[in-house]
């Protein structure tokens, strides 16, 4: 990945931009950290934040015009945080003396004319810049303007306190200073390296500076500068009709920085877009957040008390915009959010080798789900990035084949020859119509696929083909292009050799790869031809039940068919819940993007979110949410994985077509990837029998054990993605070739076997008429001899 294109993810999450109130305020002053630590009471590191941007924090926190608060996000939901009344709580509690950072002293010498809020500043910052800087100034007190105020606001010993600090860090000091003559900016021009005037200065003369219309000094807006060369100038700002001390505060800062522009050779005025404020980029979703008002100021004479104050802090919304990391077990597990991952994920030094387990696990975990661009206000797709990174891991030969060779395994299987299909309707030799409903349906519901297809049959004029395989989506999530390549190119080989027919899916994800990579092929919705063409006559009935409608992740796009289906949902009977992620804004159930694959441990925790309330939460900022009634998925990973979370979820197909002698849908529970394969194949056997062939795919040697298996080793085994015929291998491999061991105590055997990358154990015992399994596990290793 090119730095630019980094640039570009990192550019579009917004998450690390400064909240709108530190953007409001002039001088940035970081409001957001600032009220937290009120917030916290933790005084002293308040005034530490406001020292950081402010100058002389004791008397600007108690005379700050705060432009901030007009900006602050709280507004929409009530009133804005009181940050100036907290500013002036904070300097009245915290004890410490702030100084700041100072830099090695300079040999440049800067003059600055007068004492009010502008030029301290300029002074203040250039000095801990290291110049040495001399203030001029005609009366015989520093502060100017500041004496003005009254005692109840800023009490002169706070004034005398702060200004002296100027001193101390090194300002040279003139009082009594004339400045009143008609050449003395000049002179002092020709005397110092660079000027700065403080327009507010009682008695300066301006002689030599150009005027604008209004009879005021000109200055450069952005940089401060005058009409005379090295000079500055600032000051008598006013905003809203009044005063402002804080664009007096922001005219020294500018000038500051100009003058240490200009001293230096610099261009003046190259990237300062973003001195003074500016609007936030910041997102933050206010839905939801309660209006408060501000809390009144009653406990104490000179504004809040620190319990007010510490109680108005915690109206503070600490805006962040995370809104992907609200949506995604996935960003909320890892700590951070976009950009930052972004970082991570294209850093170099993470591919370390010692971490390049860890940036795996990372890249390969996501869903690819699309949520995150979904509800991100700049559409940031993570898992278009994961994606990306999958397919340059592949070609480094970073990727690990463990994490997605099951999910490829089962998609070979699926277009193998026990499986898959491709006929016209029995008794026609041409199709104006194909229906493909998915490898993941046919493990699932093979009876309900069979009496649909008898439907689509019934009800399309021109002849209904049938094409069973997988349309190559879990080899795209695993950022195998070649093997989707291929995969999408036999299905398009077939369905040219078929006359280019219309294709029904079923399956939201085959429907999705169909329209981005077959253009020219035409799909409809099997929900939307049963829309047109009427309910199916053994269809069950509701009775008004209750249910959440499950819209599968790789549909979010499609709202004609979240219409359609909850259209034939209603005419089924069901009044309909939404669930409050639904339609665009649908969750994953963790099988999208190969998560289960990579990640078992995180796919688990997506379902078990989705299906069970957890009290406590055991997440920072995921919200899950669990209705109490059952779900109706219309994807069959969708079903089955919120059913194995022990959530009643039935298809819609179930309830379209329901199989006899399989009950209620929601009641079935999950399905074993040994019963998923086994499907497959039946179905294929069914179709072709119904047109009069022999299946003919034939049994395995293996096939012919028997296996005694409780519920509970069941699971275990297809926890660990081991099929039943994985176990048949190894202990007929074991039987035949002896290579066993023998618990002499327990009676128990325990044989291996290696096929593909992985080796297979299995524990076992002969029963009567097979063998009875207790466990079964595999790893990576390879076994290279046996110590006898
Ligand atoms: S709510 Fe808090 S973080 Fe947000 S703008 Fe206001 S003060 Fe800043
Ligand atoms: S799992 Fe989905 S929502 Fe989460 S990061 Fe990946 S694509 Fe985005
Ligand atoms: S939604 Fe996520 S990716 Fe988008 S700006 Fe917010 S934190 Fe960043």
């Amino acid at each position: 990945m090119e730095k630019t294109e980094l640039q570009e993810w990192e550019d579009k999450c917004i998450q690390e931009e400064p909240p709108p109130c530190m953007t409001g305020c002039p001088i940035h002053v970081d409001a957001r950290t600032f009220v937290k630590q009120v917030g916290l009471g933790k005084w002293e590191d308040a005034l530490k934040t406001m020292a950081k941007t402010m100058p002389f924090p004791r008397i600007l926190g108690r005379i700050c015009d705060h432009p901030c608060e007009s900006t602050c996000r709280r507004n929409e939901v009530g009133e804005a945080i009181a940050i100036s009344a907290l500013e002036r709580a904070c300097v009245e509690t915290a004890r410490e003396k702030v100084r700041g950072v100072m830099l090695p002293r300079k040999q440049t010498r800067v003059a600055i004319i007068g004492s009010g809020l502008a030029s301290l500043t300029a002074a203040w910052d250039l000095v801990r810049k290291g110049y040495q800087v001399t203030v001029f100034e005609p009366t015989g007190r520093l502060g100017g303007n500041l004496w003005n105020y009254p005692e109840s606001v800023l009490p002169p010993e706070v004034i005398a306190g702060e200004l002296k600090l100027l001193e101390e860090i090194g300002a040279t000091i003139e009082l009594l200073s004339d400045i009143s003559g008609s050449s003395r900016i000049a002179t002092l021009r020709g005397e110092f390296d660079a000027l700065f005037v403080g327009l507010d200065t009682v008695g300066v003369n301006c002689n030599g500076l150009e005027r604008d219309d209004k009879g005021s000094v000109w200055c450069n807006v952005l940089t401060r500068g005058t009409s005379m060369e090295g000079v500055f100038a600032g000051g008598n700002s006013i905003r809203n009709g009044r005063p402002s001390p804080i664009y007096d505060v922001l005219d020294g800062r500018k000038a500051a920085t100009s003058i240490d522009r200009y001293t230096m050779n610099i261009n003046l005025e190259n990237g300062r877009e973003l001195e003074g404020p500016y609007p936030s980029r910041l997102y933050t979703n206010t839905s939801g957040i309660s209006p408060l008002a501000r809390v009144p100021a009653i406990g104490a004479i000179s504004g809040y008390s620190v319990e007010e104050a510490m109680s108005e802090a915690g109206r503070c919304i600490q805006c962040e915009c995370l809104e992907c990391v609200k949506v995604c077990l996935y960003l909320d597990r890892n700590n951070g959010y976009p950009k930052k991952y972004a970082r991570q994920v294209f850093n170099s030094e993470y591919v370390m080798f010692g971490r390049a387990h860890t940036k795996n696990l990372f890249v390969n975990s996501c869903s690819s789900c699309g949520l995150c661009e979904t509800v991100c206000p700049n559409n940031f797709n993570v898992g278009e990035m994961m994606q990306r990174e999958r397919r340059t891991f592949l070609k480094k030969e970073f990727m690990p084949p463990s994490f997605h060779e099951f999910a490829l395994l089962d998609m070979e299987y699926s277009n193998s020859q026990r499986c898959a299909l491709c006929r016209h309707e029995p008794g026609r030799d041409e199709s104006a119509w194909l229906y493909f409903p998915s490898c993941q349906l046919s493990a699932t519901t093979p009876l309900e696929i069979e009496s649909s297809y008898a439907y689509l049959r019934e009800k399309l004029e021109g002849g209904v083909g049938i094409m069973l395989g997988c349309c190559g989506a879990p080899a795209r999530w695993a950022g195998r292009d070649d093997l989707f390549q291929e995969a999408q190119a036999a299905i398009r080989a077939q369905w040219e050799r078929m006359g280019r027919p219309r294709v029904i899916t079923a399956c939201s994800t085959c429907r999705t790869l169909f329209q981005d990579n077959q253009p020219e092929m035409e799909t409809h919705t099997l929900w939307e031809l049963i829309g047109e063409h009427g309910l199916p006559p053994g269809h069950l009935t509701n009775n008004g039940a209750t249910v959440s409608i499950t819209d599968p992740c790789m549909a979010r796009h499609d709202g004609e068919t979240h219409r359609q289906v909850r259209s034939l949902a209603r005419s089924l009977g069901f009044a309909i819940n939404e669930l409050p992620l639904s339609g665009e804004k649908a969750e994953c159930c963790g099988f999208g993007g190969l998560m289960f694959n990579a990640d078992p441990a995180l796919a688990q925790d997506v379902v078990r979110h989705r299906t069970t309330a957890i009290d406590p939460p055991d997440t920072s900022y995921y919200q899950p949410t669990v209705m109490d009634n059952d779900y109706l998925a219309y994807c069959a990973m969708c079903r089955d994985n919120l059913a194995a979370g022990g959530k009643r979820t039935s298809h819609l197909i179930e309830q379209l077509f329901p199989a006899e002698g399989l009950g209620d849908p929601a009641g079935r529970g999950w399905i074993s990837w040994t019963e998923r394969r086994h499907n497959r194949a039946a179905l294929r056997e069914n179709i072709l029998r119904q047109q009069g062939e022999p299946g003919g795919a034939g049994a395995e040697e293996h096939d012919r054990i028997t296996l005694v298996m409780t519920e509970d080793v069941r699971r275990t085994a297809d926890k660990r993605r081991i099929l039943e015929s994985d176990i048949k291998r190894v202990i007929d491999h074991a039987e035949t070739s002896g290579r066993k061991l023998h618990n002499a105590t327990s009676g128990v055997y325990r044989g291996y076997l290696k096929f593909g990358n992985v080796t297979f154990w299995v524990e076992y015992t002969p029963v009567e008429g097979g063998y009875r399994v207790h466990n079964a596990y595999c790893h990576r290793m390879n076994i290279v001899g046996t110590k006898l």
